[in-house]
């Protein structure tokens, strides 16, 4: 938990952000400047700065990510017609909010 961190605040819930599901590891909720027309955020509570910072025993942790996106990819019906995961890795790859996160991102033609 890192006091300064916009996600860490919301993964805890001290937030009025509205979650698509919730588990004790992660959080799923919407883009707030959403790229396509399905885009979700998935967010582990666990204060992970990027993927450059993910050690042996977080494993699991990026399984959870990547199988909660695919759930949260069939949810939103995009499931068949395709969809993009992408993790942003530090400035030069785009990332702004520095608390690991997996964008799910689809919809255009469902
Ligand atoms: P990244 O560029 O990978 O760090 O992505 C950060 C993402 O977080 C951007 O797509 C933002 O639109 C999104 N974002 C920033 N603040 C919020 C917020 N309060 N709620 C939901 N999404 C947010
Ligand atoms: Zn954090």
């Amino acid at each position: 938990m890192d006091a300064e961190c916009l996600f860490c605040k919301i993964a805890s819930g001290r937030t009025d952000t509205e979650f698509l599901h919730e588990t004790d590891a992660l959080v799923v909720f919407k883009d707030i400047h959403p790229h396509a027309p399905v885009h979700l955020l998935i967010v582990p509570k666990k204060h992970i700065r990027s993927i450059n910072d993910v050690d042996e025993e977080d494993r699991e942790i990026l399984v959870d990510c990547i199988m909660t996106a695919r759930e949260m990819a069939r949810r939103s019906g995009i499931h068949e017609s395709g969809y993009k995961l992408l993790f942003n890795v530090e400035r030069g790859g785009g990332q702004v909010i520095f608390h690991l996160h997996l964008h799910l991102i689809g919809g255009w033609n469902r």
